[in-house]
């Protein structure tokens, strides 16, 4: 847990620059677009606040309320005398002091988290063992289905960033792979990682290297959820997707959909198949998904200058279908291309271009800026 991984610079949280009449600029939302004051966006036209189709599950009033961009943007608490803050600047705090680092302790440990990573890392190892190549097949297969689309394209760009809008039944089929990826429901995973974009490398951050590279990597999933935490995390970071019927069903029955492909794994591919398409391949995606949020905040280059820590990392790029440009996302998270220069390649824009042909993506934001192309 202690263990620190040396990073190139050494900035820490207490010398970020804090900016505060950009975020005054960034709270204000007029005319139905929002500056991104976290970088330079020149080149890039304001950003409609509302995607303009969205899934007939969505309460269509309760999303016009939403400014969905606000809930993944730069957010610096008021500071002031707790009894003069407003209940959702308090509800908000406490969210933020949810994810410290400080809280990590034997009593707040989630068991059943630890357990199963504990579990699935010890049945990827016994996984060379018992080798078929049919079962890593398998799992090259899904491990492309739960990263990519499931993780990537559906939980990420789509939901969390509205970058595209899915039709059906590609939104159920997206939704379910990011589900077996076992990385939590889609709420609770698209609240966090929004949560991570308003306060990336700052207090609050779910998961900043700044604190600790393996905390970032591994460890802030170790902390137990508290349903008020869920509540207030919902509430704030996901009022759009908390009232689509898909993504709820999907957050109230995740585990069984977990759990029911592994027992299936079992009965019909045999121990061979657990172990490669289960266990490796879930190993495998989940240490893709951490080093998009431990490796590029700490190594790499930027093409941006942002408030973070944000480094675009080929490598990471590669193991996680094009997320590792993640300075690129951090300067333009609204986009729906992860790669902006030519070389910069992004296998789960390849995916999203397919699908917008055959009319399964809608309202793709394929800008990238001038200045990168
Ligand atoms: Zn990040
Ligand atoms: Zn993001």
């Amino acid at each position: 847990m202690s263990t620190t991984i040396e990073k190139p610079d050494t900035l820490k949280k207490s010398d970020t620059v804090e900016n505060p009449e950009s975020v005054e600029e960034l709270n204000t939302v007029e005319n139905n677009v929002i500056e991104q004051p976290n970088a330079d966006q020149s080149e890039v036209p304001p950003l409609t606040v509302v995607p303009s189709d969205l899934e007939e599950s969505v309460d269509s009033d309760l999303v016009e309320e939403v400014d969905v961009d606000a809930l993944h943007e730069r957010y610096i608490p008021e500071a002031k005398p707790k009894a003069q803050l407003s209940q959702a600047a308090l509800e908000r705090q406490e969210i933020l002091d949810f994810f410290s680092p400080d809280r990590l302790a034997w009593k707040n440990v989630d068991w059943i988290v630890a357990t199963w990573m504990i579990a699935m890392h010890i049945g990827a190892v016994a996984a060379f063992f018992f080798f078929s190549w049919q079962a890593v097949a398998v799992a090259v297969l899904l491990h492309w289905l739960t990263c990519s689309i499931g993780i990537c394209m559906t939980y990420h760009r789509s939901l969390s960033h509205r970058s595209l809008n899915l039709k059906w039944p590609t939104k159920v089929i997206g939704t379910f792979f990011g589900v077996i990826a076992g990385e939590g429901g889609p709420l609770r995973w698209t609240a966090t990682h929004r949560v991570h974009h308003g306060q990336s490398d700052q207090e609050g951050d779910p998961h900043s290297p700044l604190d600790d590279a393996w905390w970032s990597h591994l460890w802030w999933m170790m902390l137990k959820h508290p349903k008020r935490k869920d509540d207030l995390l919902f509430k704030h970071y996901v009022p759009d997707l908390a009232k689509d019927k898909t993504l709820v069903f999907f957050e109230k029955t995740f585990p069984l959909w977990l759990w029911g492909t592994g027992i299936a794994f079992l009965v019909f591919g045999g121990w061979e198949m657990l172990l490669w398409a289960f266990c490796f391949r879930t190993v495998v995606a989940y240490h893709s998904t951490w080093l998009v949020n431990s490796a590029t905040h700490l190594w790499g280059y930027r093409n941006y200058e942002t408030t973070d820590e944000s480094r675009n990392l080929w490598w990471v790029a590669i193991a996680a279908y094009g997320e590792g440009w993640h300075n690129n996302h951090h300067a333009h998270p609204r986009l729906a291309r992860a790669g902006h220069k030519k070389w910069e390649l992004d296998p789960t824009w390849w995916t999203i271009s397919f699908l917008r042909l055959i009319g399964q993506a809608t309202d793709v934001d394929d800008r990238i800026p001038e200045a990168s192309k």
